[in-house]
């Protein structure tokens, strides 16, 4: 058996591409890594599994190395990607996988199917090879991750991060590691009044005035909780994004709701902002004669993370020095990703895999280069941890 080539990486993570995985199909993006894996698991050289998520939409796990190695590392990167909106606006078809002067086009191209190819491109050049492995490897390919972390949750409920030293994230980090990110909340405040005729606004009770009151109780109760300031994570962050309420411009509204984003630290964490939030609530509720107040946690996920100077962050600087690479900078990742499902406490993490800064944009696209230079440091980051 030999190792993949570039070119050949190159045309897999085209065909990848070229597999429209929004929120649906990630099996047959499994099934592909799966036929070129197969010929290793006939060798005994890994295990391959598959965790069904929903009808076409298969987890693939692939576990290699040393069964006695004193450390498992965990390699992630999730199969679906995001829509691609209006194809009209794109220069190249979002789904073709275009190259064009050696930058690679399409839905997907930096988040993050090329981190993802590049690391199982890694893996299996690794165990082609027989080159000596440190830890024994766990690769997931996960589905869902860009709604809720399907397939992350799912791996983790079933255990198989269990006991493993480290996780590496291959989502696009650019030139940066990321051994940490903030989490999230996402909310509801739902307020119920009594409609009235605006001309005798005393005869209801103002819904949409129950959320003002809301508003202005929660920006002093989480007041202590923005502002503290997280030496990776900077400030967690409060935003009511969405409002809803009343019918009619001369008609006291009976109802109203809003919804609210946070993103979490672990100096202000997800139960600090719900007992915030609570509190908020409960304030407001007596402003408002008439108006009843419920704050319903619609998701919830922990920031996660390990020290800046984590094992796995080491091996990462070493390999870039060895390849004449600059140091990289550490910090904190904004983000949300499939670490907080599957990081457990003590285990090091980084965020760290190809890409620029087009995910989730129109002429979303990766450098080849960059594509292939992740294949040679992931060979060199998996062998060494
Ligand atoms: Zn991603």
């Amino acid at each position: 058996m030999k190792k993949i080539t570039n070119d050949e990486a190159i045309a897999l993570l085209q065909q990848i591409m070229r597999i429209k995985t929004v929120g649906k199909d990630e099996s047959k993006v499994a099934d592909i890594l799966a036929a070129k894996m197969q010929p290793l698991v006939d060798a005994g050289l890994a295990t391959m599994e598959r965790l069904p998520y929903a009808p076409g939409r298969d987890n693939l796990i692939i576990v290699a190395g040393p069964k006695d190695a004193p450390t498992k590392l965990g390699i992630d990167g999730h199969m679906d990607v995001v829509a691609a909106g209006d194809p009209a606006k794109w220069s190249h078809a979002p789904f073709g996988a275009e190259i064009v002067d050696g930058t690679l086009f399409g839905r997907g191209a930096t988040d993050m199917k090329a981190g993802l190819v590049a690391a199982f491109v890694a893996l299996y050049n690794l165990l082609v090879s027989g080159t000596t492995l440190n830890s024994e490897l766990h690769f997931f390919a996960t589905v869902g991750e860009e709604v809720d972390n399907y397939g992350a949750r799912q791996l983790a409920a079933a255990g198989y991060n269990a006991g493993l030293s480290g996780l590496i994230v291959c989502e696009p980090s650019g030139p940066q590691i990321e051994p940490t990110t903030r989490g999230i909340i996402d909310y509801t405040v739902t307020a119920t009044g009594k409609a009235a005729h605006s001309s005798t606004p005393e005869d209801g009770a103002n819904a949409i005035a129950g959320l003002f009151a809301y508003n202005a109780a929660a920006a002093v109760q989480t007041e202590t909780l923005t502002s503290q300031v997280d030496p990776m994570l900077g400030h967690a962050t409060h935003s009511i994004t969405l409002i809803n309420g009343g019918n009619q411009v001369n008609i006291i509204p009976e109802t109203a709701s809003l919804r609210g984003n946070i993103r979490t630290t672990p100096l202000a964490d997800n139960a600090a902002f719900t007992a915030a939030l609570e509190a908020a609530v409960t304030e407001a509720s007596g402003k408002v004669p008439g108006v009843s107040l419920t704050l319903s946690i619609d998701s919830t996920l922990p920031s996660v993370g390990s020290p800046s100077d984590n094992r796995l962050v080491q091996t990462i600087q070493k390999v870039r020095t060895a390849q004449g690479l600059a140091e990289a900078p550490v910090v904190g990742g904004t983000g949300i990703c499939d670490a907080a499902l599957l990081l457990t406490p003590g285990m090091d993490m980084a965020e760290y895999g190809p890409g620029n800064d087009s995910s989730h944009q129109t002429d979303e696209s990766i450098a080849i280069a960059d594509f292939t230079q992740a294949i040679d440091s992931y060979e060199h980051i998996f062998a060494e941890y």
